[in-house]
């Protein structure tokens, strides 16, 4: 068997017992799961990759790192053509001047953490001729020092406190290229997943009932998506299950 396609049947296990996860927790929790949208998680892993999981029926790609999503999402939209029918996540940490760069390929941006990227997503959209969908990055942690996530790829640094999620919603909404979809989060280690997607849910009914379009919840990961079915996520960001453990990071 050639190396592509053992690599294919790894992902194809992969994936089913990941979506058979979700039926599970969807019945579970007595939702559809057509409700629910899976993103594949690839930073890390390459383009080839992408490209089977894409042929196995993912959709969905999220990615946290912008020059190595920048170039993979070129590769695999040139190798797919009129067949580029996916979306990609933007889900890292985003600093101000990446902004313009990463609203030329990406669809979604689950990161928006604070004002300035705010306007500098918007420039970047703007004369990109695109509109993106934007989720405000809610920071869960209590204890923000520590550092939510570290030493998982950099998952779940950063974030707004909850009690500055308003104002940032109101300063995406005024932005004509943004559209306002909902919230993210990551759940802080060592606390409960169940408790903190209760609190996102919260937040997300708050910034909703000014919002109207603001529906989206994207919460869980390979370890904690259970929790996340059960406390209304409409979006899952799962890695590890379906590729495998990354590299760590230095
Ligand atoms: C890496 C990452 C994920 C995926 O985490 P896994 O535990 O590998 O499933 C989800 N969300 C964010 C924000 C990430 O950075």
């Amino acid at each position: 068997m050639s190396e592509q396609q053992s690599r294919r049947d790894e992902l194809d296990r992969a994936l089913s017992a990941v979506r058979s996860r979700i039926e599970a927790a969807c019945a579970a929790a007595g939702r559809d799961s057509h409700e629910l949208a899976l993103i594949v998680v690839t930073k890390y892993f390459p383009a080839s990759d992408v490209l089977l999981l894409h042929e196995l029926g993912a959709r969905h790609f999220g990615e946290n790192r912008d020059q190595e999503a920048g170039e993979k999402f070129e590769q695999v939209r040139a190798e797919l053509g009129d067949r580029a029918d996916l979306t990609v996540h933007f889900i890292g940490q985003l600093q101000t001047n990446k902004a313009g760069h990463v609203a030329s390929y990406a669809d979604v941006v689950q990161s928006v953490d604070r004002t300035r990227l705010v306007a500098a997503l918007a420039r970047g959209a703007q004369s990109a001729g695109r509109t993106l969908d934007v989720l405000l990055q809610v920071d869960l942690d209590a204890d923000t020092d520590t550092g939510a996530g570290g030493g998982n790829g950099g998952a779940g640094r950063g974030g707004v406190a909850p009690e500055a999620v308003d104002e940032l919603a109101d300063a995406v909404a005024a932005q004509e290229p943004l559209r306002l979809r909902g919230v993210m989060a990551v759940a802080p280690r060592d606390a409960d997943p169940d408790e903190a997607f209760a609190r996102l849910r919260d937040v997300g009914d708050r910034i909703r009932a000014r919002h109207a379009d603001a529906t989206w919840v994207s919460a869980g990961m390979s370890g904690d998506l259970e929790a996340a079915v059960r406390h209304g996520a409409t979006h899952l960001r799962v890695g590890t299950a379906i590729l495998g453990s990354r590299p760590s990071p230095l």
